[in-house]
């Protein structure tokens, strides 16, 4: 990373740039881009400082900062999650992060987070099913059609090879939403009335709904052998969405066992029950998939490496895009002990 200059104006990624650099890279292109570098920090995980993420909680959500450094960069995230923001015409997560240059602590780039984490959230998905589904898999459920779901069909049908993706939600226009946006995408869609329904014939389940309580999205019988769950809206203390049944029957995949077994499905088992890091399955350090019957379970609650990753990725494309604007957000006085002097100039030049 290049030294910030004197001046040292911090490049912002807004929103509507964010979006024009995924319609300029495609979409497609970005999870697949993405989940390669997601998968290269993952190999280097040992070296990366790691913490569970600080969670402030409230009665209808969490707010939470997710930082993490991997010795020469710095990045955080904050990240809320507001199940109830939904019916207030409000998103149930939006985000935006930061990327600092360790040498000097001084900022490399903010930016929106909101689009740039339900990208990374779906190429991380895809990226752990291509290391734990089972072969030749064509067909995912898809339970919970909310922000997240047209991201996360994408991801699968581009790392992973996914034809046909088959919607459910508890409310039908979400659902009429979702299979409207993936129309003419090259996926076979196909819209359910059931979980039960959606789960007929898919190799992977992927549920992703947004509710604080112990939901029970999927119950120990629907869950046939040789299935892989990716279960992403399980996410806090509280707000898990498998029967713990499932769990029993399960290979278990985590990021980072501390954060996860606070915010999981694991959450509903002991605190010793055996789960394998997923980094160390990427690394030929553990097993993945054990044979054919195997129910996988990826229990994603999404880590600071997954978002230092993408703001990395994010960064390394700002100056051939161009895609920012410079932010004011650092004082930096010519000489450095004199920021009084440069307020009191700053004062003079307004009273001239
Ligand atoms: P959203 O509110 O836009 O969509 C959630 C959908 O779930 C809604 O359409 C809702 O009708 C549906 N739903 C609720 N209960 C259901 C049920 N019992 N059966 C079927 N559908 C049901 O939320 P979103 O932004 O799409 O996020 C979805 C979930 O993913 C949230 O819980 C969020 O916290 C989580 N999330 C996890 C990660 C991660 O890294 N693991 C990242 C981002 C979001």
């Amino acid at each position: 990373m290049t030294a910030p200059s004197r001046h040292a104006l911090v490049p912002f990624v807004s929103v509507d740039n964010m979006m024009k650099l995924v319609l300029h890279i495609g979409v497609e292109r970005m999870m697949t881009e993405l989940a390669a570098e997601i998968e290269a920090d993952f190999l280097r995980w040992p070296l990366f400082d790691k913490t569970p993420r600080v969670a402030s909680h409230s009665e209808v959500g969490v707010i939470e900062l997710m930082p993490t450094s991997d010795g020469e960069t710095y990045g955080f995230k904050y990240v809320n999650g507001h199940p109830s923001n939904m019916k207030k015409g409000l998103q149930t997560v939006t985000a935006f992060g930061l990327l600092a240059d360790v040498a000097t602590g001084y900022p490399l780039m903010l930016s929106e987070m909101t689009l740039l984490t339900a990208l990374r959230t779906a190429a991380t998905s895809a990226m752990a099913a291509k290391w734990l589904a089972p072969k030749g898999t064509r067909v995912m459920a898809m339970i919970g059609n909310g922000a997240q779901a047209e991201f996360q069909a994408l991801a699968f049908k581009a790392v992973c090879g996914i034809a046909e993706v088959r919607l459910y939600d508890i409310d039908p226009a979400a659902t009429a939403k979702c299979a409207r946006n993936l129309a003419g995408r090259g996926l076979n869609v196909v819209s359910c009335n059931s979980a039960e329904q959606a789960m007929e014939g898919a190799q992977i389940v992927t549920t992703c709904t947004a509710d604080k309580q112990y939901a029970t999205i999927l119950t120990d019988n629907m869950v046939g052998s040789g299935v892989h769950i990716n279960a992403v809206g399980g996410d806090c203390p509280g707000k898990t969405e498998l029967h713990r049944d499932i769990l029993l029957r399960s290979g278990i995949f985590v990021e980072y066992p501390p954060q996860t077994r606070i915010e999981g499905e694991i959450q509903q088992l002991e605190a010793d029950h055996p789960v394998t890091e997923l980094w160390q399955v990427i690394a030929g350090q553990a097993e993945g998939r054990s044979d054919a019957r195997q129910i996988t379970l990826f229990d994603s609650v999404g880590f600071a490496i997954e978002d230092f990753s993408a703001l990395r990725y994010v960064h390394s494309r700002l100056k051939d895009s161009g895609l920012y604007q410079n932010l004011d957000m650092i004082a930096d006085p010519d000489d450095p002990r004199d920021l009084f002097g440069m307020l009191l100039r700053a004062g003079a030049a307004q009273a001239a």
